[in-house]
C-alpha cells in the first residue's frame, strides 16, 4: 500500500512534465471557434481601412482581399509567428480585466500578426510609407513629458493623446513608469526574428525602460519566468483606448503597448 500511495503522485508529476513538454510541440493554426465574431471585431476596429468580410475573405476599402484561413492546422509555435493567417491572430484571447500573472506556455495574445494586413493599413516603413502618417503629440504635458510621433492612421494618435491625458492625472508616484518613454516609431524587426515590430508601423509605445521586464533579457532560463513591475492602473488606461499590453504574454515585454482594438473590444 505504501508503494501504491507513492506511485500516484510520481505518475502525476511525470504527466505534468510530459504535458509541459508536449505543449511546446502543440500544433497551431486551426481557426478559433468564435472566428466569425473575431472577424466582426476586426472589421469594427479598423473601419477606416477594412470594408468587411465574408466566410473566406477580409475585404479592405481599397479592394484588396486577404484569405482568412490558409487551411493549415499543423504549425509549430515558431511558424504561427512567422507564417500566420488572419484567423491565427485570434489563437489566444486577450485576458482583459484579469489579474496579471504567469501566462500559460506560448499564450501571447496579440503577438501573432498577419503582416500584409498591417502593412496595408499603416504602410511599409522600408518604403517610407509610415513616416508620412506620423503625427506629433504632446506627452504628459503637465509633467513636461515632451512630444512623441505616432501614426495618425486608424485614429492611433488620437487614442494615444487620450491615454496621455489620463496618465497626466495619475498620482505623482506613478509618473516615473511612463516618463520618459523608451520609444514609439522605429522601422525595425522584432529582436531575433524577421518579423516587423508594431513599432515599425508607428502604432506601439514602450514606456520607461527602467522598470521593464523582457523575456529576452532573462538569460539562463529554459522557459520564460514572468516578472512585472508596471502598476495595473497604467495598463488599464492604455487598454481603455485600444492598446494591448505585452505584460500579458508568455513571452512578456512589460514596457510594450500596441494599438490592437480588435483584441480588446467586447
Ligand atoms: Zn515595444
Amino acid at each position: 500500500m505504501q508503494g501504491k500511495r507513492l506511485v500516484l503522485p510520481i505518475a502525476l508529476i511525470i504527466n505534468m512534465l510530459l504535458g509541459a513538454a508536449g505543449n511546446a510541440q502543440d500544433r497551431y493554426g486551426a481557426a478559433p471557434q468564435n472566428i466569425k465574431e473575431s472577424m466582426d471585431r476586426l472589421v469594427r476596429a479598423y473601419t477606416d481601412k477594412i470594408r468587411g468580410h465574408d466566410n473566406d475573405f477580409l475585404i479592405l476599402r481599397n479592394g484588396v482581399k486577404f484569405q482568412i484561413s490558409d487551411g493549415r492546422t499543423d504549425k509549430t509555435f515558431e511558424k504561427l509567428l512567422e507564417e500566420p493567417d488572419i484567423d491565427d491572430m485570434f489563437y489566444s484571447r486577450y485576458p482583459l480585466g484579469t489579474e496579471p500573472g504567469q501566462p500559460a506556455i506560448n499564450v501571447d495574445p496579440g503577438r501573432v500578426r498577419f503582416e500584409p494586413l498591417f502593412v496595408a493599413m499603416y504602410g511599409d516603413c522600408n518604403k517610407n510609407e509610415v513616416a508620412k502618417n506620423l503625427r506629433t503629440i504632446p506627452w504628459l504635458p503637465k509633467h513636461a513629458g515632451g512630444s512623441i510621433a505616432i501614426t495618425a492612421v486608424n485614429g492611433v494618435a488620437s487614442a494615444l493623446e487620450a491615454v496621455s491625458r489620463e496618465l497626466d492625472e495619475l498620482p505623482g508616484n506613478l509618473i516615473k513608469y511612463v516618463k520618459p518613454l523608451a520609444g514609439t516609431y522605429n522601422c525595425r524587426k522584432i529582436a531575433g526574428t524577421n518579423l516587423k515590430s508594431m513599432h515599425a508601423y508607428g502604432a506601439a509605445v514602450d514606456i520607461n525602460i527602467r522598470y521593464t521586464n523582457y523575456w529576452q533579457w532573462a538569460k539562463g532560463e529554459q522557459e520564460p519566468v514572468w516578472r512585472n513591475q508596471i502598476p495595473i492602473k497604467i495598463v488599464r488606461i492604455f487598454e481603455k483606448h485600444g492598446f494591448i499590453w505585452g505584460g500579458y504574454w508568455y513571452h512578456y515585454d512589460t514596457m510594450h503597448f500596441e494599438y490592437r482594438p480588435e483584441l480588446i473590444a467586447q
